[in-house]
């Protein structure tokens, strides 16, 4: 079935026209939006208008998806996914590596697209294409680790043979936010296919052309075009649609909407994994190297202008640094430029919205009004773009005020001297977060010892977020408020499969044999739980 949307139209139909097609201005051909528009299933003849953050410019009017909608989603993604089930794990895997190679020759235009939909700097939106690869080349050729049968010790040896199978779970739910509009809506969805699932996938509606973009890509990468479906809308509304048809929820967002979709999951006693928030400490410790901590002090507060997940929002500083690393780290923050031009040039891009805009300006207003240092930014730039804020650092943030706890999701970071190592991590590890950590030290074994008391589910050493998010062999993930379950590694594809253990027994049964009493039977029993303890079997 085909969408339809006649009120409007997507507003890059027919001839290129930079005045009113932003998207020619980077050469696409006519019709590309509405090519990928088309992807969306929806019947309702309504739609949403988009904008790009970066002018205001119109990017197109997007379908929206009705409940009906979302049930034809899930039929067809059904039907599919019985058939991609019974393909071979090589072959699923080689349309990862298809992938892997198609991201790569297509990145100019994926990163156009991001650059325009969310405002980012394009090195910011370099992450995101990369992200996708490295997850699509990762599953692929682990996959047999990862959903081969496996054999397991049968409760007596060499009579109870035990093997586990990792079976789809049929039609995965991925609900996905803005921040991170390609890889966020992506590189969760790739073990899903690999382990022989579908996907119907609702992305924030800020960003539907990234995704669908990826959409696109799976499909030319071999992927049947009905086992990934998009559908589009208010999360309240098509959010709950899906929740109420699948298998399993994967959710990437705020802790307030992960509640949510935990209990309406409970409900249906369906298992979800949930990605969320975090108010992420970067720890610099006496031995640091200085200059190297303040360079990626910049990456870890302003990547995306700060509207990552597992960016900094807290930097604690040992005493006998402090002053040193405040005066690099305010002088690289001030050297950034900032920009709302594609090219390479920007070291910071626009925020996405004015919702964004509000929360960072009130967070600075807020500190500020109540005795909070500016010792940088602070400001927002609309001569730059409507959504354009300062990269912002702040002194004397206390727990009366809005950005010592809550997440601001934006540009601006807390500075906060420490004496004692013991206590930064108790400040540390203060709210009901636990996400993303930084440490930066010149001892490694020394910083690794301290991660261990650190509560959250990535910590990074002398590196901001960028060595845990991109190893895709190791779990990611929050503790506490920040999540439950975790992507990457075994954990983010095992989600996606009901493990099956299946047992064939020989020879004996467990039931008394040869007209064996039940008493002796217990006993024989009994001899074999200690005969198997002093053998050292598991
Ligand atoms: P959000 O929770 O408002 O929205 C995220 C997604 O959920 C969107 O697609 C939205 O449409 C949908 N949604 C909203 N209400 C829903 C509902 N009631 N039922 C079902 N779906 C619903 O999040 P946001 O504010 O747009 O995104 C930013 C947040 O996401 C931040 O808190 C950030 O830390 C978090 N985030 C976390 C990660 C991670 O990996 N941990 C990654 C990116 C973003």
């Amino acid at each position: 079935m085909s969408s339809q949307h006649p009120e409007g139209g997507p507003l890059t139909d027919g001839p290129a026209d930079p005045e009113h097609d932003p998207t020619a201005s980077y050469g696409l051909e006519p019709g590309y939006v509405r090519r990928l528009t088309d992807r969306i299933v929806s019947t309702t003849r309504e739609t949403a208008p988009l904008h790009s953050p970066l002018g205001g410019q119109p990017l197109a009017h997007v379908p929206q998806s009705s409940d009906d909608d979302v049930a034809r989603a899930f039929e067809r993604a059904r039907r599919a996914q019985q058939e991609w089930a019974r393909r071979s794990i090589d072959e699923r895997a080689a349309a990862l590596l298809r992938l892997h190679d198609l991201i790569l020759d297509r990145q100019d235009e994926i990163i156009d697209l991001i650059c325009w939909e969310s405002g980012k700097a394009r090195k910011h939106a370099f992450d995101e294409p990369l992200h996708v690869a490295l997850t699509a080349r990762y599953y692929a050729r682990t996959a047999h680790e990862h959903l081969d049968t496996r054999r397991k010790l049968g409760v007596v040896p060499g009579l109870t043979r035990v093997e586990v199978n990792r079976l789809p779970k049929g039609v995965v739910g991925i609900i996905s936010p803005w921040n991170y509009p390609f890889t966020m809506a992506l590189c969760d969805g790739l073990p899903a296919l690999l382990a022989g699932n579908a996907v119907v996938a609702k992305p924030d509606a800020q960003t539907m052309l990234s995704a669908l973009l990826g959409a696109e890509l799976l499909e030319e990468a071999g992927f049947p075009r009905d086992l990934w479906q998009v559908v589009a809308g208010p999360g309240s509304k098509v959010g709950t649609s899906i929740i109420q048809r699948a298998d399993y929820v994967c959710f990437t967002g705020s802790t307030t909407t992960g509640r949510l979709i935990a209990t309406q999951c409970a409900e249906r006693l369906i298992g979800c994994s949930l990605e969320l928030g975090g108010k992420n400490p970067m720890l610099v410790l006496r031995d640091a190297d200085v200059e190297r901590a303040a360079e990626g002090a910049v990456r870890a507060s302003f990547s995306n202008a700060g509207q990552l997940c597992v960016s900094m929002e807290r930097l604690f500083v040992a005493d006998q640094v402090y002053d040193r690393f405040v005066e690099r780290f305010v002088s690289r923050t001030e050297a950034m430029t900032l920009g709302a031009t594609l090219d390479w040039g920007n070291d910071m891009g626009s925020l996405i919205s004015a919702d964004q805009l509000e929360t960072v300006t009130r967070h600075v207003e807020d500190a500020v009004a109540k005795g909070a240092r500016l010792l940088t930014g602070g400001r927002a730039r609309p001569d730059l773009g409507p959504y354009f804020f300062e990269p912002t650092i702040l002194e004397g943030v206390t727990p009366d005020m809005a950005c010592f706890g809550d997440e601001t999701f934006g540009p601006v970071i807390a500075l906060y001297r420490f004496h004692d190592e013991a206590d930064a991590v108790a400040r540390a590890n203060e709210g009901s977060y636990g996400l993303n950590a930084s440490i930066y030290s010149r001892d490694g074994a020394r910083a690794r010892t301290i991660a261990r008391h650190v509560l959250c589910g990535t910590v990074n050493i002398n590196e901001a977020f960028g060595a845990t998010f991109a190893s895709i062999d190791s779990p990611m993930g929050g503790m506490r408020e920040s999540g439950m379950g975790r992507r990457q590694g075994s954990e983010g594809i095992h989600r996606y499969t009901e493990s099956q253990s299946v047992a064939t027994q020989r020879l004996i049964r467990f039931a008394p044999m040869l007209g064996m009493s039940d008493e002796t039977y217990g006993k024989v029993m009994t001899a074999q739980l200690r005969l198997m303890k002093k053998l050292g079997r598991a």
